[in-house]
């Protein structure tokens, strides 16, 4: 028999998981949620957590901000800490166009009410001892940025949602989803059947294949991506406080405070797609092998910029799969041509956007209207098909770009 839900989510990740919250909050909480692993297991768990106020767009700055609200609000629902260190970021300019970029966005942030300077390199040095200002003209300084605990945020999330009366179904892999006649939608998972008005595909790069069977084809590959946990440094422990996150588009990566070493995430310019045509069906949580070799170049380069990586070892190298759309959005609401159907996948900087884009999505659900114009994110704008070729090779540069400037886009990790 099947059982009637007003909103069902797919996908235990830290958007799904958003996504229900930001429902509950509204008061839509007859409502499940499917998740065919564990909450957090597809690129959530393995994820560093950076949460950035930085873009070059208030719409998508917008997203960062409510995201970090969010979960703030969940952790003082749940009472499940969320794992926030405020340490603040530095985005460094060694070009004076990158130094003009960071600062046409002042007005932007004043609007907004976010924090946002332009600090010159010996601010920098202060702000963080261990940099090598060589070269550098300048930075964006976001005080207000840090790093969550992606698992604590999504349990929060999850928590919450639930303590309203929302529903979560773990080790249960949606095997097809179906629109009847009534133009409602059935969902079939592990021998059992749910339908709903509201269905919400979140994912990840699992969706493609998903939707495929529906005649949909939405171009979201997987890609691999590097980050590095190095060993603790006895300088760094006798600090006293906690190093701001640096971007450097030289790198081009980013490198942060770990415990008292470093986590280093680098955005290779010659990355690779995963498994694109198609996810393998054992795949689970696990991490894909890393390959050092590939990364040498850039991890010199961090190792100029930071000489104190050169005196620590590598303790964890994670390879793991990064959602990619070919435009390097997110793809977060309805879609036209299926009634009832929403996306909340796509997200390659999932936890520093997702809180706020489960906010968005959930406005526009209960209230019909996105709470504001954010036309680059809508599913409809992957209507006409492209070749696989062509939206993997997309995907891949979007990646390459790194923290290039100016991007009038989605910022990477
Ligand atoms: C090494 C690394 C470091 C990163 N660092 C950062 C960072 O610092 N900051 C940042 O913002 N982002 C970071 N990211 C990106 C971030 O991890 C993702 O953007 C985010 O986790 C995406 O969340 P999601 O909920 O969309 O997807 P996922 O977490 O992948 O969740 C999708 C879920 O769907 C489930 N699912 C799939 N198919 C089915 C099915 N048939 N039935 C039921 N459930 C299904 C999966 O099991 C999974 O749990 C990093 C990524 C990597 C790889």
């Amino acid at each position: 028999m099947s059982q009637n839900y007003q909103a069902v989510v797919i996908g235990g990740g830290i958007v799904g998981c958003s996504v229900l919250y930001g429902l509950a909050e509204r008061g839509v909480t007859d409502t499940l949620l499917i998740e065919k692993n564990e909450l957090t297991a597809g690129s959530t768990w393995h994820a560093a957590g950076n949460c950035t106020h930085f873009g070059h767009d208030a719409e998508i700055t917008q997203l960062y901000i409510n995201s970090l609200k969010t979960y703030e609000r969940a952790q003082a629902d749940s009472g499940q800490n969320v794992g926030f260190h405020k340490t603040g970021s530095l985005r460094l300019a060694s070009k004076p166009e990158e130094l003009a970029a960071y600062q046409s966005l002042v007005p932007m942030y004043e609007q907004l009410g976010i924090p946002y300077s332009i600090v010159d390199p010996e601010q920098i040095k202060k702000l963080h001892p261990f940099i090598n200002v060589e070269g550098v003209l300048g930075a964006a300084h976001t005080p207000d940025d840090g790093h969550v605990d992606p698992t604590g945020a999504t349990h929060a999330l999850a928590a919450s949602a639930r303590s309203r009366g929302a529903k979560i179904l773990r080790q249960h892999p949606v095997d097809a989803i179906e629109q009847l006649a009534d133009g409602s939608w059935k969902v079939l998972a592990k021998g059992q059947e749910f339908t709903t008005e509201i269905l919400i595909v979140a994912t990840s790069f699992w969706a493609r294949e998903m939707l495929l069977p529906l005649g949909i084809d939405m171009p979201l590959y997987a890609l691999e991506h590097h980050e590095i946990v190095t060993d603790a440094h006895e300088s760094v422990k006798r600090l006293g406080w906690e190093l701001p996150t640096v971007r450097d588009p030289i790198i081009p990566g980013n490198v942060r405070q770990e415990g008292n070493g470093f986590l280093i995430g680098i955005y290779e310019p010659q990355p690779k797609s995963w498994n694109t045509e198609g996810i393998p069906p054992e795949f689970g949580q696990e991490l894909l092998a890393p390959d050092l070799e590939r990364l040498m170049d850039n991890l010199e380069t961090a190792m100029w910029r930071f000489p104190v990586l050169a005196e620590v070892g590598v303790k964890v190298a994670n390879n793991g799969p990064l959602c990619y759309a070919p435009d390097g959005m997110p793809v977060l609401g309805p879609i036209s041509s299926h009634p009832g159907l929403w996306m909340a996948s796509g997200f390659h900087v999932g936890i520093g956007t997702g809180g706020g884009a489960g906010q968005f999505l959930s406005d526009w659900i209960v209230n019909g209207t996105p709470p504001y114009a954010l036309h680059s994110v809508h599913p409809d704008r992957f209507a006409n098909p492209m070749s696989r070729e062509d939206a993997v090779r997309q995907c891949l540069s979007h990646y390459a770009a790194g923290y290039a400037t100016p991007k009038n886009d989605l910022e990477v990790a």
